[in-house]
């Protein structure tokens, strides 16, 4: 089986913050689940390049276009490494494949009679040489260049959008699950059952951007080119054999991938994807994150700090998936200690060394054997349970019920008292016991912390019914 996901591309001028990086790590976390299943990974991320806002970025950093692209391309793919991304493609829109399935896509959409030339009319900012949006403006004024907008009326292009409202409403209905969570897919189908307005695909004028085929005074405009990269990256073919399975995004561009999106696709006579995913905004400290504040989370700064483990382990488990969620140093601080150093980390650690010593002693170590009941159903139990919240994108479920196993395991050493403990044949059930389970533990743990889950998998070894265990070095030191 195949599994297609993606994340939005992002502006190529932004700074990977931490809102990308936790729309990144959700696809992530959904492509090595899927990946664990046996299944073969589509995953792609990349960013936009051909918007007004690179142009004057570029200009702003005095450099070249392309050299400006080039540069910030590399720092997105960089940090997505730094964040353990197993991303299979990265799609930059400048690229000549994403070009011709562009131009195929408009051709498409223009051949199916939804496309009209007409008259656009917006707020024009001459600092900026585009048109900004009134929700931009600041007292009325273009917060940037502190100037008032002008009207100012362009040709354009237009795709019929409104005539999409009824077949995207029978759409949501046939497809129950296509907007994730369910709350955001009701503001969807209001939103649509209010009607649509035809928008506008196209910009005059403008020398960035891809030409509209045959009338190269025209730029395709941000909706029939970056929605479009889902499409480059299978190629037509691929996507029409195999749509994204799941688009990955955030509250804000949600209405794009859930109304125009299908519509466009509708329109070209392509198949429709999955599902869209939708996350929520994260606060710092309860305080909405902007960049006049200065008060926004770097997460390279919490990578460096707790390590990337760590940082993907918060987000996902402290953040109901779809909610919004908030981030504080007390609130990391207070998961990293309980869940990570003293949850997870002491287990392993307090399991391995108790196994290491068996190994080589008098009793001939640890044997594989039969698990105990209570054992085996916690491993099967947890499985199980996980395995339901992932379909359910309840990310922060899953992880709590894998830590209910850890919790089951220390009590048991706890209870049973493993290392006093004098029948060697006992003691040696009770390790298997729970080898056993850290083993299983770690088996579900890549999509969420992959580099500790290969850190336990690799300290547990079992050769001819034997284990060879090695206690780890410290998985989560604690921080004060
Ligand atoms: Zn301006």
């Amino acid at each position: 089986m195949d599994f297609y996901v993606t994340t939005p591309i992002y502006y190529v001028n932004d700074k990977p913050h931490i809102g990308h990086a936790y729309t990144t790590i959700v696809a992530d976390v959904l492509a090595r689940w899927r990946a664990s299943q046996g299944e073969h990974i589509t995953f792609s991320t990349g960013v936009d390049e051909n918007s007004q806002k690179t142009v004057d970025a570029a200009k702003k950093a005095g450099e070249e276009i392309r050299a400006y692209t080039d540069r910030m391309a590399d720092i997105w793919q960089a940090a997505w490494a730094k964040l353990g991304i197993s991303n299979t493609d990265f799609i930059r829109t400048t690229e000549e494949r994403h070009l011709e399935v562009v131009r195929d896509i408009w051709g498409r959409i223009d051949a199916a009679g939804d496309l009209y030339k007409g008259t656009y009319e917006g707020l024009y900012c001459k600092g900026h040489e585009a048109f900004i949006k009134e929700s931009d403006l600041v007292d009325g004024v273009c917060p940037e260049h502190k100037t008032e907008p002008e009207v100012v009326k362009e040709e354009n292009y237009f795709f019929k959008l409104s005539e999409y409202q009824d077949k995207l409403l029978r759409f949501y209905d046939a497809h129950p699950d296509f907007v994730v969570p369910a709350n955001r897919f009701q503001e969807v189908k209001s939103f649509v059952e209010q009607g649509l307005e035809d928008i506008s695909f196209s910009r005059e004028g403008k020398d960035w951007g891809i030409p509209v085929p045959n009338d190269p005074h025209q730029a395709i405009y941000v909706w029939a080119d970056a929605l479009v990269n889902y499409i480059t990256v299978k190629g037509i073919e691929g996507w029409e054999s195999h749509p994204a399975d799941v688009h990955t995004v955030g509250k804000d561009i949600l209405r794009f991938h859930a109304v125009i999106w299908p519509a466009m696709l509708m329109s070209a006579g392509l198949p429709l994807p999955g599902q869209i995913a939708a996350n929520g905004f994260i606060t710092n400290a309860g305080v909405k994150m902007s960049k006049s504040l200065g008060n926004g989370v770097n997460p390279f700064d919490l990578v460096a700090r707790y390590g990337v483990d760590a940082m993907r382990y918060f987000l996902l488990r402290e953040i109901q998936y779809g909610e919004d969620g908030d981030y504080s140093e007390e609130k990391m601080k207070t998961r990293y200690n309980a869940d990570l150093a003293n949850g997870l980390g002491n287990f392993a650690a307090r399991v391995l060394t108790l196994a290491e010593k068996e190994t080589g002693s008098a009793s001939g170590g640890v044997k594989f054997g039969e698990l105990d009941e209570e054992f085996s159903k916690t491993i099967a139990d947890t499985r199980r349970i996980v395995e339901g919240k992932m379909a359910a994108f309840r990310f922060s479920d899953a992880l709590a019920a894998i830590w209910d196993a850890v919790s089951f395991g220390d009590r048991y050493v706890n209870d049973t008292k493993v290392w006093e403990i004098k029948d060697d044949a006992v003691r040696g059930k009770a390790l298997f016991n729970l080898v056993s389970l850290l083993d299983n533990v770690a088996a579900l743990l890549p999509p969420f912390i992959p580099e500790t889950s290969r850190k336990i998998a690799a300290s547990i070894e079992w050769k001819d019914g034997i284990l060879n265990a090695k206690k780890p070095d410290v998985l989560f030191p604690r921080v004060k």
